[in-house]
């Protein structure tokens, strides 16, 4: 074993010398920009708390070098530890908002994540922290309007867009709104999959007269990913009799899924209509200078100083996800005030983007898309991407289009050219035809549901 307490000496604490292993063995980079900004926060018995910038460093850290950090341990004297990485929660500074406790994250890197008790609304969801564009003007007013006249304007409100588009922030919104303007009412904000937990375990422990009336109870139901309901019948079916009751005694529901109701697949016709009943309002993914908007209002709110390339650089490369969004511009700028800079330039952005995106979540290609569309219709990779416009083929090829632009980052020119050559013109389409039958077909908007689902 190599002798370690030489360099000990500048760093006297316990993660100082493990981060001295880890130097050895990560590239430069990489340790400047994830390890480097991390420090030991307390050293309690056998748990090395650290804290990191924010929850995208802790996911990264454990994601990527927590069998590395395992492997340290011991090495320096620090046998049977545990790191746990904390960061503070993004909170507001404009509103006067309790100060947020350090969020004690479940990323261990020995113990398996286990879901904490979380208070039940995000006080950062609020309306004053939306960004209004046009992308989402709509939701935005229904949602207000539902806060101001609880239970009559819209019933249920439906809220639907892509993942990391503002659902839940605006659904808690209301939530919040509510909350300090009729402290009266009740009001009671689930993820549908704490709602179908709860259920089980309701019918387990035979509790369920007591779910019922918890949740018949309630003057405002906000479920969130109502995707979540397909295939579940039975939590259906308690949601069919929850829904009709609190609709029925004039109480407000509010809904968010990632598509409308028509295409969520397996859902009850008799829930699909209930769902219905009221406004349907989407989210549309933010353009360019929605994206650069979000930004500067979180740099602002946070008091940061966000230079206005810096923030389009951010803004191009971050898809159209808002989370994500807010994850990069965390992350630039704690690595820039690491680095004693006033402010984050563009090399530093650069250099967070690039390690960021390779980390992307896997989308699929272009190839699996084709391939679960091939087997769907049971035909050939080989006959969709031959020059044959058969209809047997070409529809089925012009679905392969149109999920290949929904699902992958492929130009419309890459997807013709994967379909031996085809002119862009004929993707773009395909893509529109789709989309039109989408909406109009409901055969086809299931098929496209269940295609989907596969491919996530
Ligand atoms: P969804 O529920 O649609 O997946 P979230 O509501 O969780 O997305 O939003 C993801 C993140 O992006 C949250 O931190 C949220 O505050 C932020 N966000 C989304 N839309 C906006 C917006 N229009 N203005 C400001 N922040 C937003
Ligand atoms: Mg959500």
């Amino acid at each position: 074993m190599e002798n370690l307490s030489r360099q000990g000496a500048a760093h006297e604490d316990a993660w100082g010398r493990v981060l001295e292993v880890l130097k050895t063995q990560v590239a430069p980079g990489n340790f400047e920009t994830w390890l480097r900004p991390t420090r030991l926060q307390r050293h309690d018995g056998a748990v090395l708390e650290v804290r990191v910038p924010n929850e995208m460093f802790a996911e990264w850290l454990d994601s990527r070098y927590s069998s590395a950090i395992r492997a340290a341990l011991p090495r320096v004297g620090l046998d049977g530890h545990r790191v746990r990485f904390v960061y503070e929660t993004f909170s507001a500074t404009t509103e006067s908002a309790p100060p947020v406790e350090p969020t004690r994250t479940t990323v261990t890197v020995s113990n398996p994540a286990v879901p904490g008790r979380r208070p039940p609304l995000n006080p950062r969801y609020t309306f004053n922290h939306f960004v209004v564009s046009s992308c989402n003007h709509f939701a935005h007013a229904a949602a207000l309007r539902v806060s101001d006249d609880v239970g009559t304007a819209y019933n249920p409100l439906f809220i639907h867009g892509g993942v990391g588009l503002g659902k839940t922030h605006l659904m808690q919104a209301i939530g919040n709104k509510l909350a300090s303007s009729r402290p009266d009412i009740v009001i009671t904000y689930k993820t549908t999959e704490a709602f179908m937990n709860e259920l089980i375990s309701a019918i387990r422990f035979e509790k369920t007269p007591q779910f019922r009336d918890l949740y018949r109870s309630v003057d405002v139901l906000m479920l969130d990913d109502v995707q979540f309901l397909a295939q579940k019948n039975a939590t259906q079916e308690e949601l069919f009799h929850t829904f009709n009751a609190l609709y029925d005694s004039g109480k407000q529901i509010i809904l968010t899924s990632d598509r409308p109701p028509r295409t969520i697949p397996a859902l009850e016709e008799r829930l699909r209509t209930r769902f219905e009943w009221g406004l349907i309002a989407d989210i549309q993914p933010p353009d360019l200078e929605t994206k650069v908007a979000i930004l500067n209002k979180m740099a602002s709110s946070k008091g940061w100083m966000l230079p206005s390339e810096v923030a389009l650089l951010i803004a191009t490369h971050v898809n159209s996800n808002i989370r994500e969004l807010e994850g990069v511009l965390t992350t630039v700028t704690a690595a820039a005030s690491m680095r004693g800079q006033h402010h984050p330039d563009l090399a530093i952005a650069r250099e967070i983007l690039r390690t960021v995106t390779r980390q992307e979540e896997a989308r699929p290609t272009i190839e699996a898309i084709t391939r679960v569309v091939a087997r769907h219709f049971e035909l050939k990779v080989a006959e969709l991407k031959s020059k044959t416009n058969k209809r047997r083929i070409a529809f089925p090829r012009q679905i392969a289009m149109y999920l290949t632009r929904q699902l992958s980052t492929e130009s419309y020119q890459g997807i013709g050219d994967f379909f031996s050559g085809k002119h862009h013109t004929t993707v773009l389409h395909a893509e529109r035809k789709i989309a039109e039958l989408r909406d109009s077909d409901s055969a086809v908007s299931r098929l496209l549901g269940e295609l989907e689902e596969q491919l996530r």
